[in-house]
């Protein structure tokens, strides 16, 4: 699980979160919703290694990660990232994409080859290996950024708004993509999001936030 105890975060004095405690459980996904400005992506940063806490500590499994004293390099969180910009580098073809995490951590080639197009397929993009993300649609190319997310198998998922800048039938069917994914892979993944409907169909748990606190959260 995702152990989250007494997390808060200050910007030069000033407090944008205050005071989390979330529980989120192995193979689950907990949508969080709020209005724009509340702090979700600082949350996400939070859990990410982006940012390190002010105060209060954040715990994969047994594993403390981040606090005021301790925290662990992003790469070394075994964490996949899915950004509202997909974020793709826009020299490298899809398959080099989707590869890089794993040349990342070393993997033998014949094994990254098997796990690149294995990845490329749950995104329906086996066709696309050779392509530059330039050659892509928006709604091709956050795939590409899905499988780049899952290659190395992560034990955790991070979403910032990853569908909000595709059009609304797109977003329904990669909504529903993702969530098939998510449970075929049970893994466990915290989901921002602005849309209330997104995170019901996607999320087990639905936390809702205001003002740097969580002032609801439910399970769907
Ligand atoms: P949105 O839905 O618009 O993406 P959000 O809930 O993700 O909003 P955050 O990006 O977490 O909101 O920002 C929360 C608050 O913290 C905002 O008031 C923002 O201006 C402030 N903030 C975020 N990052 C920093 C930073 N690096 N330095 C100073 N203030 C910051
Ligand atoms: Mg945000």
């Amino acid at each position: 699980p995702i152990v989250i105890c007494g997390l808060s975060q200050e910007f030069t004095g000033r407090r944008v979160l205050q005071d989390i405690h979330l529980r989120v459980p192995a193979g689950t996904t907990l949508a969080l919703l709020g209005p724009s400005g509340c702090g979700k992506s600082t949350l996400l940063k939070l859990l990410a290694g982006l940012l390190q806490p002010s105060s209060g500590e954040i715990r994969f499994g047994e594993r403390l990660i981040a606090s005021r004293e301790v925290c662990i390099l992003p790469e070394q969180r075994d964490i996949g990232m899915v950004f509202q910009d997909y974020a793709l580098w826009p020299h490298m073809s899809v398959a080099q994409n989707v590869d890089f995490p794993l040349r990342m951590r070393r993997v033998a080639r014949a094994e990254r080859a098997l796990r690149v197009a294995t990845a490329l397929e749950r995104v329906g993009l086996a066709a696309f290996a050779g392509r530059k993300p330039s050659e892509l649609s928006g709604g091709q190319q956050q795939r590409v950024a899905l499988a780049r997310a899952i290659v190395a198998e992560p034990r955790v998922l991070l979403f910032d708004e990853p569908l909000s800048n595709l059009d609304s039938e797109l977003r329904e069917s990669l909504c529903r993509e993702m969530a098939r994914l998510l449970r075929q892979l049970g893994i466990t993944a915290v989901y921002v999001t602005h849309d209330r409907s997104e995170a019901h169909q996607l999320a087990h748990h639905i936390a809702h936030m205001a003002q740097g606190r969580i002032v609801d959260h439910h399970a769907v």
